[in-house]
C-alpha cells in the first residue's frame, strides 16, 4: 500500500461483496479504501483506523453496497410523469406520449434529465442506461451531476438514414466522455418502428465501430404474436436475422420472449442481456413478465430497470429489485425462486454486465470503480436484522440510502444532494409544462401500430 493519503475511507460498515463464484457475502465491521476513483481495498475497520485519508466517512450501522444500475430508462420523461394514466399501451403512445413528445425542446430534455438524475442519486442509483432524444443534453446533465451513464440517441426509420447517422455520431463523440463516466450505444427504438434494412445497417455500424446496441424488443406478448402473424418470426428472430447479435445487445423488457426465442438467445449468450422493468408491466396489465428463470438457464444476464417515469411513474430501482423478486415467485409459483441473494445479484453484477460494465462496476472489490451507496438500516422497518439480504431486498427502501458515491466522489451526503440544484430545475420545468403538454396541434412523433 502506498503511504500517501487515500482519497476516501468509508469505515465501520458492513460491505456487500461477491466471491469468486459471484456469490453474495457480507463483511462486517469493514472499511473501503478509495484512491483515484477506484476501490483500492476492502479491509477491516481496525486495519483502516491508522490509514491517512483526505476524507473519511463513519458508516457504522450502515451497509455499503454497489450503487444500483438502472439498465433501461428514458430519464427526461420524468417531465411527463403522470400525464398518461390507466391506459392501454396503444393509447398511451398514440394519444398522449407521442403527441407530447413532438413538443419536446432540448431545454425540456436537459431539465428533465437533471430532475431524473436527482431522483436516481437520491434512490441510490449510480449508473443509468438512457435511450432518448436530444441526448447531448442528457450527457451535459450527467457531466454536471457526477453520475455514470450509458447513453444512446434513439431513432425510428421514419427519420430516414439521418436518425441512424445521428445516433452513430452521438455514440462516437461521447464514447468514454466525462472522464470515462459516459459509455455509449446505438439506440434503434424497436423492431416495430425500425425496419429490417435499418436494423441490418445498425448491426453493420455496431460491428464496424465496436459499439453496443440498446433496443426495445418483445416488449409484450402482443408484439410477439403480431410479429409472428405478419412476418412468421418473433421480434427476437428479427434481431438475429438483421445480424444484431454479432454485437453486444441490451434488450429492454422481453416479456414477450417465448420458448422458440431461447435457442436464438442462447447462441448469442455473452453478447445479449435483458433489462426488466416490472412496475410498468403490471400497470399496462401485460399478461407476462420477463422470463428471468429461463434466461438464467441459458446464461443471459438480466439487469434491473425502471423504464421512463411516464409509464413507471418512478425511477426507483430499489422497487424494481423487490418487484422482480416478488413477480418471479408469483409467476413461477415457486417461493424458492429468486431469493433475496439472487435479487441482489441481478441488482449488482448482472446489471453491470447488462450495460457493458461487468468488469468495471457492480461489485465493491479492488480495481472496480468506487460506485458505492451507504444504506441506513437503523429504521424501525428494517430492525431487527436476521437475514441481511432479505432486509435489503424486502424491508429496506430507496429512501434508506443515506450516501451515494460515484467514482469516489460523494454526490449525496446524509440525503443532501451536492451536485444538482433541484428547486431551480423543478421550477423551470413547471413553467414549461403547458407548452410541453399541448396536443392541439394533432402531431405525433411516431405511430404505435397493433
Ligand atoms: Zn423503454
Amino acid at each position: 500500500m502506498t503511504s500517501s493519503p487515500a482519497d476516501l475511507i468509508i469505515t465501520g460498515c458492513t460491505v456487500l461483496t461477491h466471491d469468486d463464484h459471484d456469490r453474495i457475502g457480507f463483511e462486517e465491521d469493514a472499511a473501503i479504501v478509495v484512491r483515484g476513483g477506484v476501490v483500492e481495498s476492502v479491509t477491516s475497520a481496525a486495519a483502516a483506523a491508522d490509514l491517512a485519508a483526505a476524507e473519511r466517512i463513519d458508516a457504522r450501522g450502515q451497509v455499503a453496497m454497489p450503487g444500483l444500475i438502472n439498465c433501461h430508462t428514458h430519464a427526461p420523461m420524468v417531465a411527463l410523469r403522470g400525464v398518461a394514466e390507466d391506459l392501454p399501451t396503444e393509447e398511451w403512445f398514440n394519444d398522449v406520449v407521442w403527441p407530447m413528445e413532438s413538443n419536446l425542446t432540448a431545454r425540456d430534455v436537459e431539465l428533465g434529465a437533471r430532475l431524473a438524475c436527482a431522483e436516481m442519486i437520491r434512490g441510490g442509483v449510480t449508473c443509468f442506461a438512457d435511450h432518448y432524444f436530444s441526448m447531448d443534453e442528457v450527457a451535459a446533465a450527467v457531466t454536471e451531476c457526477g453520475i455514470r451513464a450509458h447513453l444512446g440517441e434513439a431513432y425510428f426509420s421514419s427519420q430516414g438514414a439521418q436518425g441512424r447517422e445521428k445516433s452513430l455520431e452521438f455514440a462516437l463523440r461521447h464514447r468514454g466522455g466525462t472522464g470515462g463516466r459516459i459509455t455509449t450505444a446505438l439506440a434503434p427504438h424497436a423492431p416495430y418502428t425500425v425496419d429490417d434494412a435499418d436494423l441490418a445497417a445498425t448491426a453493420e455500424l455496431a460491428r464496424e465501430h465496436g459499439l453496443p446496441v440498446h433496443i426495445h424488443a418483445s416488449e409484450n406478448r402482443e408484439q410477439t404474436d403480431i410479429s409472428l402473424a405478419r412476418h412468421g418470426v418473433t421480434p427476437i428472430q428479427v434481431l438475429e436475422r438483421a445480424g444484431l447479435f454479432d454485437a453486444d445487445v441490451l434488450i429492454a423488457h422481453g416479456t414477450g420472449i417465448i420458448d422458440r426465442d431461447l435457442p436464438v438467445l442462447e447462441r448469442a449468450a455473452g453478447e445479449v442481456a435483458v433489462a426488466t422493468a416490472p412496475r410498468g408491466y403490471l400497470k399496462f396489465a401485460w399478461p407476462t413478465t420477463t422470463p428471468v428463470r429461463a434466461l438464467r438457464e441459458i446464461g443471459i444476464p438480466v439487469g434491473l430497470a425502471t423504464d421512463g417515469a411516464a409509464s413507471n411513474n418512478s425511477l426507483d430501482v430499489w422497487e424494481s429489485m423487490a418487484l422482480t423478486a416478488l413477480i418471479q415467485k408469483s409467476t413461477t409459483g415457486d417461493p424458492r425462486w429468486l431469493t433475496s441473494r439472487q435479487a441482489l445479484h441481478h441488482a449488482t453484477l448482472q446489471s453491470a454486465r447488462a450495460v457493458g460494465l461487468g468488469e468495471t462496476i457492480g461489485s465493491i472489490a479492488p480495481g472496480r470503480r468506487a460506485d458505492i451507496v451507504l444504506v441506513d438500516l437503523t429504521g424501525p422497518h428494517t430492525q431487527p436484522v436476521h437475514d441481511l439480504a432479505a432486509t435489503l431486498v424486502h424491508s429496506a427502501r430507496s429512501s434508506d440510502v443515506r450516501t451515494t458515491i460515484v467514482d469516489g466522489h460523494v454526490l449525496m451526503r446524509d440525503r443532501e444532494l451536492l451536485t444538482i440544484d433541484l428547486p431551480s430545475a423543478v421550477r423551470e420545468l413547471g413553467e414549461r409544462t403547458p407548452a410541453l403538454l399541448d396536443r392541439s396541434h394533432g402531431r405525433r412523433i411516431q405511430d404505435y401500430q397493433t
